[in-house]
């Protein structure tokens, strides 16, 4: 399998994020994606190659386009205001305020465009930003061209930013904009199966209405998990979508047994939809010693979600998000990747 990475996610790094009342290093870090890399080379998993250079249309399929226009913007406003450190946002317009206006401020832009505090920006995000949209869409391109499956190496990741709104480490929501790149190339109906602890608000949200884009979550229950204020069972899709959108909430704790009866029954309506293509939401901070998560898999059950998802026998991209036991997160998500050539 190849795998598609670039270099210039690491300047998204330093970054500080709003947590249980303390503002705190990002757990979001470059290490992550080196150590995935890393194993991935260690594994003989295939080729790492470069993104090509896309520019934003296909991210403007998906995203709202003042939306993606701010976003190379943060960095130099905030700078401009003669501020220091990470660009975070404190005020949100919630129930009550104005989302009519957009005013002048970073501050005020910073948070008219997010959901939480824990998408900041540094000198070096936008660019990191950028380069895992490129990434997405070149691996999407492997897929299209006939390679039964890739993996886009991303950092950041993407499933909690929404059509016009920034959140949980994630600004593009690569993974989306992959899933309407294939519908624009020909692809009937794509499915995007997010496995990542955290349920995937901003992708739900960007396809909530849709009947070609079938978009399934397995993850913390949001009456005690982030992000919380989506990802309940009820929320099945509205107007043509309805019927489109599948949540499976578990509780703190859920093992593979559980989880991976939850997978099962998630592969039957992936099935019974019959896409032309499957877009993996890659998330390994399911895995027992995650530091900021609930679940109790292990490291012997990610080939298993691998191996799972090829039995669809479907061509397969593969996304990465989330994830933030370091030592583990190149075993864990390679592993996946493994299972899935069976090997
Ligand atoms: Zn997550």
């Amino acid at each position: 399998m190849k795998t598609v990475f670039s270099p210039l996610h690491a300047g998204h790094s330093g970054q500080m994020e709003l947590m249980a009342g303390e503002i705190l290093p990002g757990f979001e870090k470059p290490s992550r994606a080196e150590i995935i890399k890393a194993r991935v080379e260690s594994e003989k998993l295939g080729p790492i190659l470069p993104p090509d250079v896309h520019d934003l249309q296909a991210a403007k399929r998906v995203h709202r386009a003042d939306y993606i226009d701010f976003l190379p913007t943060a960095w130099p406003k905030w700078e401009a205001a003669g501020r220091k450190g990470s660009a975070i946002p404190y005020t949100w317009p919630t129930r009550g305020l104005r989302t009519d206006v957009l005013p002048q401020t970073i501050d005020a832009q910073l948070g008219f465009y997010s959901f939480d505090g824990g998408a900041s920006f540094v000198k070096g995000t936008w660019d990191a930003i950028k380069s895992s949209c490129d990434v997405a869409l070149t691996a999407a391109a492997l897929v299209k061209a006939g390679e039964r499956a890739a993996f886009a190496l991303c950092r950041p990741p993407g499933h909690h930013a929404g059509s016009a709104f920034m959140g949980g480490y994630c600004y593009i929501n690569n993974a989306a904009v992959a899933a309407q790149w294939f519908r624009d190339q020909g692809a009937a109906r794509v499915t995007i199966l997010d496995v990542d602890y955290h349920h995937g608000n901003g992708t739900q949200e960007i396809f909530y209405d849709r009947a070609d884009v079938q978009v399934i979550n397995l993850h913390g229950d949001p009456m005690t998990e982030y992000p919380f204020f989506l990802g309940h069972a009820d929320e099945r899709g509205e107007g043509a979508g309805e019927g489109f959108n599948h949540n499976y909430p578990m509780p703190f704790g859920t093992a593979w047994e559980d989880w991976g009866a939850a997978l099962e029954d998630a592969c039957g309506k992936l099935a019974a939809f019959a896409p032309d293509v499957v877009v993996v939401s890659l998330g390994v901070d399911t895995f027992e010693k995650d530091p900021i998560s609930q679940f109790k898999l292990t490291s012997e059950d990610y080939p298993k979600i691998g191996r799972r998802i090829a039995k669809l026998g479907l061509p397969t991209l593969f996304v990465m998000e989330g994830g933030y036991a370091v030592d583990e997160i190149g075993i864990n998500a390679v592993g996946v990747l493994t299972g899935f050539e069976d090997r």
